[in-house]
Formats: C-alpha cells, sequence, structure tokens
C-alpha cells in the first residue's frame, strides 16, 4: 500500500497552492467588497472572472472530470487531493477551477449521455466556464430524499414535450449566468418504479420558466454558491430532442449524477475542516484568557487533537473511496461513497463547531468564515440524501451478508 501522492498530483497541487496563496486568499475580501456593493444581488464578484482567466492559463481547469477529451483526465484518486484544497476556499476556488457544483456533476451528465448536438449547445460553453446550470430534482410538495416521488410532469406532445410542476433547492439557478436546467420529472407514472422518470434540457429563458425566490440556509443566501431558487414550470414547451437518454432513463442518470458528487463534496470539506482547524490554532495561540493562551487549557488542546484525528480519519477514507471508484467503479465504491457522504459532513461540522467556540462571540460573526462555513457544512448532511436515508442503504447492504 503506498499513501504518497504519485507526481502528477504532487506537480499540479504545488502549481495549486501556489495558486491559492498568490491569487485566491488575496481575492477573498476583493469579492466580498464587490458582492457587498452589487447592483444585482446574484451576480458574482468580477475579481472571479480575473480568477477564471488565470486559473484557466496555468492549467488548472476543468480538472474535475478523468474523460481526457472534456476534462483534466485525472483519475479520482489525482483529484481528491486538489478538490480539498479548493475547499479552504469554497466560495471561489472550485468555480475559478470550474470545478464547482452543480456544474460538474451537470457536465458529467451530458459528457456522458448526452448527444452530439446537446454537448456542442451546452456541454462545450459550461466546460469554457461561459454560463452555468442548476439540477432541478427536489420538490416542496413531495419528500424527495425518495427520489421516484417527484411528481413533475414531463409529457410528450408532438415534437416537443410540455413540462409542468415544481421544484425548490435547485443550487445555482439564481446567478443570472445560469442558463441551463436539468430538469428531472416523469414521463410515464404508470411504468415499474424505477423507469417512470426523464431528465430534460429546458434553458432558462424558456417561456412558462418562473424562477421566484432564493430559498435562504440558516439566514444566508448562498449568492456566492449561485442560490438555491424555488421554480415554477408552467406548461414550458422545449424541443423533444432536449431529452437526455431517453423516457425511462431518469433514475439511472440521477444515480450515476450522484456518485462523483457525493465524492466531490467530501472531499472539498476536509478542506474546509482543514482551514478550520488552523483557524483554531491560530486564535487559540494569540489570545490570553485567565493570564495565559486560551492554547495551554486542557480542552483546547484536546478540540486540536482530536480535530486532526477527525480529519486524518476522514481523508484516508475519502482517498480510499477515491481510489475504489477508479479500480472497481463507482458501483463497486458504494458502501464507501455511502459511508464518506455519512461521516464527511459530521467530521467538518464537528471541526467547524470547535473552531467557533474556540473563537468566542467572533467565530458566529461575518469577520470570521466559520459561522458560514458551518451552516454550509451542516446542509451537507441534507443536501445529495439525507444522511438517514444513507445510513439505510448503507445498514441493507451490510445486513445482507447474513440473510
Ligand atoms: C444547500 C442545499 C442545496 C441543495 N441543492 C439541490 C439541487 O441543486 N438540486 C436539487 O434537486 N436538490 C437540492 N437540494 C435538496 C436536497 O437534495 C433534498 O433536500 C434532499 O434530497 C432531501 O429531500 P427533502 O428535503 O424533500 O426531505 P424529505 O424527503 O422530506 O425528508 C425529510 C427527512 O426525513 C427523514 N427521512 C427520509 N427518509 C428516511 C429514511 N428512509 N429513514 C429515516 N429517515 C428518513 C430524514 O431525516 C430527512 O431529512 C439541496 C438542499 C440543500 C439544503
Amino acid at each position: 500500500m503506498d499513501f504518497a501522492y504519485d507526481a502528477k498530483t504532487e506537480e499540479l497541487r504545488d502549481k495549486l497552492l501556489r495558486f491559492m496563496d498568490e491569487f485566491v486568499y488575496p481575492a477573498e475580501p476583493v469579492a466580498e467588497r464587490q458582492l457587498a456593493e452589487a447592483e444585482d444581488p446574484w451576480a458574482r464578484p468580477p475579481v472571479l472572472d480575473e480568477l477564471k482567466a488565470e486559473a484557466r492559463r496555468q492549467g488548472l481547469w476543468n480538472l474535475f472530470l478523468p474523460d481526457p477529451e472534456h476534462g483534466g483526465g485525472l483519475t479520482n484518486l489525482q483529484y481528491a487531493p486538489l478538490a480539498e484544497i479548493t475547499g479552504r476556499s469554497p466560495h471561489l476556488a472550485p468555480e475559478a477551477l470550474n470545478c464547482a457544483a452543480p456544474d460538474t456533476g451537470n457536465m458529467e451528465v451530458l459528457a456522458m449521455f448526452g448527444t452530439e448536438q446537446q454537448k456542442k449547445q451546452w456541454l462545450r460553453p459550461l466546460l469554457d466556464g461561459e454560463i452555468r446550470s442548476a439540477f432541478c430534482m427536489t420538490e416542496p410538495d413531495v419528500a424527495s430524499s425518495d427520489a421516484t416521488n417527484i411528481a413533475t410532469s414531463i409529457v410528450r406532445d408532438g415534437d416537443e414535450y410540455v413540462i409542468n410542476g415544481r421544484k425548490w433547492w435547485s443550487s445555482g439557478a439564481m446567478n443570472p449566468n445560469c442558463a441551463i436546467f436539468i430538469v428531472m420529472g416523469k414521463t410515464d407514472p404508470d411504468a415499474e418504479r424505477h423507469r417512470q422518470q426523464a431528465m430534460i434540457l429546458v434553458p432558462r429563458d424558456t417561456p412558462g420558466v418562473h424562477v421566484k425566490r432564493g430559498m435562504h440556509v440558516f439566514g444566508y443566501t448562498d449568492a456566492s454558491h449561485g442560490g438555491h431558487a424555488e421554480i415554477v414550470f408552467d406548461n414550458v414547451r422545449v424541443p423533444a430532442d432536449n431529452l437526455i437518454a431517453g423516457e425511462g432513463e431518469g433514475f439511472a442518470i440521477a444515480q450515476a449524477r450522484l456518485g462523483p458528487g457525493r465524492i466531490h463534496h467530501c472531499m472539498r470539506l476536509i478542506g474546509i475542516a482543514e482551514r478550520a482547524l488552523e483557524l483554531m490554532c491560530r486564535r487559540a495561540i494569540s489570545r490570553v484568557a485567565f493570564g495565559r493562551p486560551i492554547a495551554r487549557q486542557g480542552v483546547v488542546q484536546e478540540w486540536i487533537a482530536e480535530s486532526r484525528v477527525r480529519i486524518e480519519q476522514a481523508r484516508l477514507l475519502v482517498l480510499k473511496t477515491a481510489w475504489l471508484m477508479d479500480t472497481v467503479g463507482n458501483k463497486g465504491a458504494h458502501t464507501e461513497i455511502q459511508a464518506i457522504k455519512i461521516g464527511t459532513p459530521l467530521m467538518a461540522e464537528w471541526v467547524l463547531d470547535k473552531a467557533i467556540q474556540a473563537h468566542g462571540a467572533g467565530g458566529v460573526s461575518q469577520d470570521f468564515p466559520l459561522a458560514e462555513l458551518w451552516a454550509s457544512a451542516r446542509t451537507l448532511r441534507l443536501a445529495d440524501g439525507p444522511d438517514e436515508v444513507h445510513r439505510m442503504s448503507l445498514a441493507k447492504r451490510e445486513l445482507k451478508r447474513y440473510l
């Protein structure tokens, strides 16, 4: 067993770490100021365009996509440590490298299942970072952790499909640059349970698409991720060619989409936890209470030590999962993907909570990134499937061996 990164990963890590120091961290306060002064609360800060241009110039672009024709050609194991580094600045770095959710998952869907025309029209501009996209599955009116509940209708009418339904939590859809939605709905409610669904491409400017509002996350708009929109589809007509793969394929596409998406979130969460631990240590050394730095209190040292243990445990399991995805495929890595999706957000949430505590009231304020990072880590116990659903499925798989 070799725990070292290979030469290509080391080279890209060095380059990316330099990019973070020279460009990304200095851009954080600039982006914050630009967002505060922007007329459109959902617009992305102009400094992001500069970061994107620089990342592309340096070859730090589309690294998430294993397919060398469209992306960086890296394995999951090579990409994992890079995604971790981008997680340290989650509002800027992933998008600067064109490696941000939900575009990554949407690009994977188009690369895997799209027709040549769909790739030309939507995948190309997404790969070039010219437009952004959203994935519309979750609905306010049904328990969406069970994807077979999705009720939006997609009905064939001549050369078109007609879409009716209401979605919410469509991440990225508030971004004015978001041009295309991948919408999941039902083409045949009478088919077998997992063959009722389909996915279809809906341009944002199609008549009948009403982007109603951005959902808040613990009071944050998440504008830096393009928000999370509630969207009504009212008799929306799109050409029949916009269907992805075919009627009845929607559930299978959703499964294929979520494997890599989940591991990417976990990789970035490890970077978030590392940053929280760094902030906790720096603060604990510099802040004096009752005559000594709080770093000298046993309880604070316990938080720091325990954080290091939890981060290392999570990282090892994420890397093992990445390796399994490369060697036995996403299906073969199913148990591990679920294990990291359960364990990593909990780990990051715990480390962030301790870092917040070590900062005192400052920790919950806008002067440090911790509160917003905590809110974002907490959502990942819901997004891409709640913990309980992953636990249920993992336990079933485990029990099967004894039945
Ligand atoms: C920040 C954020 C971003 C998101 N982005 C997107 C996006 O881009 N696109 C999109 O389509 N959706 C998105 N979502 C939605 C997310 O995927 C759903 O919220 C999630 O799948 C759960 O669906 P639900 O909210 O309808 O919960 P429900 O299905 O109503 O479930 C509620 C609760 O019931 C419990 N539960 C459910 N099933 C079981 C079970 N089998 N055993 C035990 N308990 C159970 C769980 O505790 C669960 O949290 C996002 C959500 C968040 C918070």
